[in-house]
């Protein structure tokens, strides 16, 4: 079969050196981290890596995973301050320890003792990003009425066309050689703002990331409080082993987000791929995209998302 690549759109700048590892022969997991790290270093994006959003105290903190799908290996990483490349780090941590994952302390330790580059993570814009967003919300420093902060900082920023998309988002790579192994990834700062310490669903095995070569693979973007709570990338995967298509499985764990109750009523995104190397990607809101590339290919291609919406009969909880 022909060697593949499916990501978030915002993997669109490490697509291609991904497709170059698997046609060279290389590792399904070393293209998925190929293609993360390329996000991590690009301060473009404010959502990933180096650039990417702060916490509500200003700190870089990292989340980050890596799954092989031949034997179910995975490595993460949360919480990660002062280093760039989570995705390295969670395939270290994956290789290294008797582990699955680390984080904080634990993750900063390993970065060091694995010889990865300290780096400030924040970057001149993205300090201006959280210093816009907390002007005339953030008026106690000891967070009393956190949620309502939280709920009037995202309405504050996602209503600004100039910040829409900036502060919120994940990257997925997901890739399958020509044996028709398969490797996920993904990587991401979490929300802006988010509490200190606040770990998402992308570097928990079967929330955000879930990866079985005999079934297919999924990644999710988006409000990782969902994807924790109905472990969507497990369940798509899931679905596809007990039977339905990848377009059923990947509509079936949306709609399965619509019985949750969601103060912040947040988005959610998925791109997944089925064994026999078909991808596809779908979200809650329109106007998302993500993007795929084969080999033989010269580009990749941005396609759109199936729109699966969950929130219709939903009212706001706050
Ligand atoms: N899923 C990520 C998280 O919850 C954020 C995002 O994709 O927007 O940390």
């Amino acid at each position: 079969m022909r060697a593949r690549v499916v990501a978030s759109q915002n993997g669109s700048v490490g697509i291609q050196a991904a497709l170059d590892v698997l046609t060279l022969g290389g590792a399904a997991v070393d293209a998925v981290v190929a293609g993360l790290s390329l996000v991590e270093a690009n301060p473009e994006d404010r959502s990933v890596g180096y650039g990417g959003i702060p916490n509500f105290l200003g700190q870089v903190e990292l989340d980050a995973s890596v799954m092989i799908g031949s034997d179910l290996s995975a490595g993460s990483v949360a919480a990660l301050q002062h280093y760039q490349d989570a995705a390295k780090l969670a395939q270290m941590v994956m290789q290294e320890l008797p582990h699955v994952l680390l984080v904080g302390a634990g993750a900063n330790r390993l970065a060091g003792e694995m010889g990865l580059e300290e780096k400030n993570l924040l970057t001149p814009e993205t300090e201006q990003l959280w210093k816009d967003g907390l002007e005339g919300t953030y008026a106690n420093p000891e967070f009393t009425d956190y949620l309502t902060k939280m709920r009037t900082l995202i309405g504050t920023v996602t209503s600004d066309p100039q910040l829409v998309e900036r502060p919120y988002g994940t990257v997925n790579f997901i890739c399958q050689d020509e044996e028709g192994r398969i490797a996920s990834g993904v990587s991401t700062s979490g929300w802006g703002w988010k509490y200190p310490g606040r770990v998402g669903d992308s570097p928990i095995i079967g929330a955000g990331n879930y990866c079985d070569d005999r079934y297919g693979a999924a990644a999710c973007t988006g409000r990782g409080e969902l994807a924790q709570r109905a472990c969507t990338a497990h369940s798509i995967v899931t679905f596809m082993r007990f039977g339905l298509s990848i377009e059923e499985a990947v509509r079936q764990a949306l709609t399965d987000l619509a019985r949750l109750d969601d103060p912040l009523r947040g988005e959610m995104n998925v791109v997944a791929l089925s064994r026999e190397g078909e991808p596809w990607g779908a979200a809650t809101v329109p106007g998302r995209f993500y993007v795929y590339q084969e080999a033989g290919m010269a580009q990749h291609e941005v396609r759109q998302r199936v729109v699966v919406p969950i929130y219709e009969a939903q009212e706001p909880t706050m």
